[in-house]
């Protein structure tokens, strides 16, 4: 997928008719209501109640440098 998927409703009044606004990725503008919002990625969350852990926009490999943490020497 080279493009982000475009949301289909208002988050404000749930109307359809939403085109991108300006020229900043991510914003968008609602013909019924005239609002303007922004759509950001924030980051992971591990589950519903945890913190958001700012991460790049393609998840990296989880791989964890846990052996070179102090107290695993042989
Ligand atoms: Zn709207």
């Amino acid at each position: 997928m080279a493009e982000r998927a475009a949301p289909f409703y208002c988050p404000y009044c749930g109307d359809e008719d939403l085109r991108m606004f300006g020229e900043t990725h991510g914003q968008w503008r609602c013909g019924a209501c005239q609002r303007v919002f922004g759509l950001r990625y924030l980051g992971l969350a591990s589950d519903w109640t945890t913190a958001v852990v700012p991460s790049p926009e393609s998840p990296a490999s989880s791989a964890a440098p846990a052996a070179t943490e102090k107290g695993l020497k042989p």
